[in-house]
């Protein structure tokens, strides 16, 4: 059973075992919640994330895939890259924001994480309107079998926890 919880904060000041990264397909870094994540995590996620595209993902990681790596100096064992699609109004690409969480579900119960702390993917500088990407995420999350025990929202701001708020119920 998993317990979903929503936080209002910095994601990068989470203490849990996976910490989700809305991250873009280079892996090299961006802005937000990657920014952020590289900030604090340190040069260690940077290192194996370029090792990563020189192995496996030489055009990048594709949108809606997730891959893990470590999680440097933030307080969570692994750091769960994943990228979200970027918005649009004329094509429907809700099956990949979906797919980013249930893929990120997937990688945990790989590595055996039981708590997983999720931003609101793409809802950012990909421009995903919060409400919609609220109901994708938490729809996801409920209608995917995993033995993660908590999955954590973590909310940059009021809003984005209201939105995640009518969701939960
Ligand atoms: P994307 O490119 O997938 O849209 P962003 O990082 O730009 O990713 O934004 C995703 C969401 O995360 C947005 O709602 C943004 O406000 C929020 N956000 C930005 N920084 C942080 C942070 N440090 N902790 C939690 N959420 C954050």
């Amino acid at each position: 059973m998993t317990t979903i919880t929503l936080v209002q904060g910095d994601i990068t000041r989470q203490s849990a075992d996976a910490i989700v990264n809305a991250a873009n397909s280079s892996l090299l870094g961006g802005g937000g919640v990657d920014g952020a994540i590289h900030r604090r995590g340190g040069p260690a996620i940077l290192e194996e994330c370029r090792k990563l595209r020189a192995s496996s993902y030489g055009k990048g990681l594709p949108t809606g895939q997730a891959v893990a790596t470590t999680a440097g100096d933030l307080d969570a064992r692994w750091v769960i890259h994943t990228v979200g699609p970027v918005w649009s109004a004329s094509d429907d690409r809700s099956e990949l924001l979906a797919s980013c969480y249930r893929r990120s579900l997937e990688i945990a119960d790989d590595l055996g994480a039981r708590t997983v702390a999720f931003p609101a993917i793409s809802t950012g500088i990909y421009g995903w309107p919060m409400d919609d990407g609220a109901r994708i995420a938490v729809e996801t999350v409920r209608g995917t079998v995993t033995a993660v025990e908590e999955v954590r929202f973590v909310l940059f701001d009021a809003q984005a926890y209201e939105a995640f708020a009518a969701q939960v119920g």
